[in-house]
């Protein structure tokens, strides 16, 4: 016997994850709540590329914001030299490539996204290096009506996959001229208070001095929240805009509060921002999170088109969705096939074909390692399986022409099992799946059933 050389794993990257099977129905869940709601307020999907030129975000986002200081995935490609980066957010790529096709020539146009997103952060509960975004973009819209209903299109959301606890935060940070105001008269406070600024805040004090704002150091909560407010500073149409915000979400009876220290971390924002925030996920807790963004378009060279969006973290939902319980996961099939023997093994397949030519879904049981294994183990893989029905073809079926049909979910077990005919099979099952009446008569094919679950 030769020795055996100890092969090392190959493991995951770190703050990567693999969805697992187990989640697998959550996400079903969570991805066709969210198509039908997008697409019940007339948004179509856009999809753009995770790869896209590194000055796209640095120029985008800004260069002194957290992504593009210390959380972009940046590299050069090694066979052209060029600079690349995995997009740590949608909206950068989203608007340019509106701009490159020009998508909104020929008006207004509403959009949605939906892929992972990449971000070299610490990984902990909620903040992961790969993590998955929902995101909308709402492109040559200027007006509250378009923030108020990209806000009523979350709590719809929310709404439908049975989410309470999510609340909204909203503020308006105002246009650049107004926000520079501000930070004149910020700087000043915060050089007022130094000794209370932390390290990260000494660094941002003239880089980003409206991100302070957001600190979640303890230490320093009294102090911001004396600051000079954003809000003070709006002009009339600025304040014109929020209040015509507030006035369409009041009128259709959702709540928020204002939260005049709300800030986004990207410098692309004007005016409208909110975020969803939970108390259920600790400190991870704002499961979406958006605003306006009127200059992104110009900044791109662009011509210039008002914008406004928001971007929902997929595994923080899903957690909350967890959180709220009954999710049971669903059967994998309707029927499951069992068989002893190699005649049997052949007729299941053709069974199995015609009951999914019938439209309904059937896992055959197939061998392992150690072949099909015996007929109590195949039961239990029958049972497990969440089948509504076992489909049994011994050798004594298979010289018959016949199979047994058990009931896995019967009340009267004990009257659970009838032997039919080969070809009696398929209109026996879908009969007792359906009642007997869910037919499509619309069907040119009469032995084509579509049975919906
Ligand atoms: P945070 O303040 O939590 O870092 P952020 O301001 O960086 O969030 P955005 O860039 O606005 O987040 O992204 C929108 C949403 O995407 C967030 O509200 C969150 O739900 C989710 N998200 C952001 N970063 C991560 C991450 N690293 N892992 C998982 N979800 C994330
Ligand atoms: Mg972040």
């Amino acid at each position: 016997m030769s020795e055996q050389k100890k092969i090392e794993k190959i493991s995951g990257v770190k703050g990567m994850n693999d969805v697992l099977p187990a989640d697998a129905a959550m996400w079903e869940l969570f991805e066709n709540t969210v198509q039908s709601v997008l697409k019940s307020y007339g948004f179509q999907q856009i999809r753009t590329p995770i790869l896209e030129s590194t000055n796209l975000f640095s120029r985008g986002l800004g260069e002194v914001t957290d992504i593009v200081e210390k959380e972009m995935y940046s590299f050069e490609d090694a066979l052209n030299g060029d600079k690349l980066t995995l997009r740590p957010e949608g909206t950068a790529g989203i608007v340019r490539a509106a701009l490159e096709h020009n998508l909104t020539y020929d008006g207004p146009k509403r959009l949605w996204y939906t892929g992972p997103m990449f971000r070299h952060e610490k990984p902990q509960r909620g903040r992961y290096r790969q993590f998955h975004q929902v995101g909308a973009e709402a492109l040559g819209f200027s007006g509250p009506d378009i923030d108020a209903e990209l806000i009523a299109m979350c709590q719809r959301l929310w709404d439908d996959l049975g989410l309470q606890n999510v609340r909204l935060e909203l503020n308006s940070i105002g246009d650049a001229h107004e926000r520079q105001q501000h930070r004149v008269d910020l700087i000043a406070y915060f050089e007022q208070h130094k000794e209370v600024l932390d390290a990260e805040a000494q660094r941002r004090l003239y880089s980003n001095p409206l991100r302070i704002l957001d600190t979640k150091n303890p230490n320093m909560q009294a102090m911001v929240n004396a600051a000079p407010k954003l809000i003070d500073y709006l002009g009339e149409e600025s304040k014109s805009h929020f209040e015509g915000v507030q006035k369409i979400l009041r009128h259709n009876s959702i709540p928020f509060t204002i939260n005049p220290r709300l800030v986004r971390g990207m410098d692309y924002y004007n005016r409208t921002v909110f975020e969803w925030v939970t108390d259920e996920l600790g400190s991870q807790g704002t499961v979406c999170a958006g605003g306006r963004y009127d200059s992104l378009a110009s900044i791109f060279g662009g011509k210039a088109t008002p914008a406004c969006g928001f971007a929902m973290g997929v595994e923080r939902l899903l957690e909350l969705m967890k959180a709220s319980g009954e999710l049971h996961s669903p059967s994998e099939c309707d029927v499951y096939l069992v068989h002893q023997g190699a005649e049997a093994q052949m007729q299941s397949f053709v069974i199995g074909e015609r009951l999914r030519d019938a439209g309904l879904d059937v896992v055959l049981h197939c061998a392992s390692a150690v072949g099909v294994g015996s007929f109590k183990s195949q039961m239990k893989k029958a049972d497990a399986s969440g089948a509504s029905f076992a489909i049994i073809i011994g050798e004594d079926e298979a010289s018959s022409n016949s199979v047994t049909i058990k009931a896995m979910r019967a009340e009267d077990m004990d009257n659970n099992q009838i032997k039919l005919p080969f070809e009696l099979v398929v209109d026996y099952i879908v009969d007792q799946i359906t009642g007997g009446s869910e037919t499509d008569s619309s069907c040119d094919n009469p032995n084509h059933i579509h049975i919906h679950h």
